[in-house]
């Protein structure tokens, strides 16, 4: 670890420079990886390239926030995170309060107050073949990090998406409810919205139907109605997307899960995304088609700043 002296006596290191979110931050201090029970610099956080979640993908995790020093929605996110593993039949190696108990001190250890918190459990390290048997010890990794999707003037302005041609995994391949270590599905469709000069694509599933963005869940507004696909059309079921359909019922706005289709976009009056490290963003066009007036919907704002109070505690727009 590397040292900085503060340059006024009297400053405290660890308060001044050491905390990520003080104008004084000086990133010399390496961030501190958790690996199965133990911290490293980053420099030196690694594993096997014999892990099977390197080799193939065979491993679950979740992307969690942080706000305000606390873990946001951590059941939920453990619940997942346990439904995954077991989804592909891997015992996590630690219970739910560890996991928490893990999460924290990786926080503390880092000096964060709000930070993302990706939580990887690997199937472990085996040998060159497929077999998870021949993996006896599943692996944890917990990164504490920063995270900025996209730009601030997008969450002000919209984002600008389209609808890939690739497929969602079919449920009954690799459920989508399933948060595994195997992006490739959704990568295809992402490399789909930055060759069309877009950040985000959203995936139809093999009817056809709206399932969600390579890393939200998507939402539309029509006739003062939300509506968002159901899990039964191939999501993840998002925590933010249930943040989101919690504070439709608290604000009395009326929200139902329902299978859409590519032209319920197109029609759409409003349409905004959710997840963890993205939070609550508008999408203004949708295939180079305006969304309603083209600009956020008021309803779209209205929930964003519910949002923001929730997790922040301040009231936005
Ligand atoms: N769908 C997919 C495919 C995701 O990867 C994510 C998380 N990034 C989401 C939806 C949103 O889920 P959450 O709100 O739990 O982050």
């Amino acid at each position: 670890m590397h040292f900085i002296r503060p340059r006024r006596a009297g400053i405290s290191l660890r308060s001044t420079f050491g905390n990520r979110h003080s104008p004084f931050y000086h990133p010399v201090m390496s961030l501190k990886i958790w690996i199965d029970g133990k911290f490293y610099d980053k420099e030196d956080a690694k594993i096997s390239v014999y892990d099977h979640g390197l080799l193939y993908g065979d491993g679950v995790f979740e992307g969690i926030r942080v706000y305000r020093g606390k873990i946001f929605e951590c059941d939920a996110h453990l619940r997942r995170l346990f439904d995954s593993a077991r989804g592909i039949r891997l015992t996590p190696p630690r219970t739910p309060q560890q996991f928490r108990a893990a999460m924290e001190e990786t926080i503390k250890i880092n000096n964060f107050s709000d930070c993302y918190i990706r939580l990887v459990l690997t199937r472990g390290v085996g040998y060159l073949g497929l077999n998870p048997n021949k993996c006896p010890n599943p692996s944890v990794i917990i990164i504490a990090d920063t995270i900025e999707l996209y730009p601030a003037e997008m969450y002000e302005k919209g984002m600008y998406i389209i609808t890939s041609s690739v497929v969602r995994t079919h449920p009954n391949s690799l459920s989508p409810r399933l948060k595994s270590l195997n992006y490739l599905n959704n990568i295809l469709a992402k490399i789909e919205a930055a060759d069309a000069g877009v950040p985000e694509a959203v995936m139809l599933n093999q009817d056809g139907n709206v399932a969600e963005c390579t890393g939200d869940n998507i939402f539309i507004v029509r006739n003062g109605q939300i509506q968002t696909p159901t899990t039964a059309d191939g999501i993840l079921e998002g925590v933010t997307r249930q943040v989101m359909i919690d504070l439709c019922r608290e604000l009395s706005i009326p929200c139902i899960e329902k299978s859409l289709q590519r032209h319920d976009l197109y029609i759409s009056d409003e349409c905004f995304l959710t997840g963890t490290a993205a939070e609550v963003i508008p999408v203004t066009r949708i295939d180079g088609r305006p969304v309603g007036n083209g600009i956020p919907g008021s309803l779209t704002r209205k929930l964003i700043a519910a949002f923001h109070k929730l997790v922040r505690g301040e009231a936005k727009n």
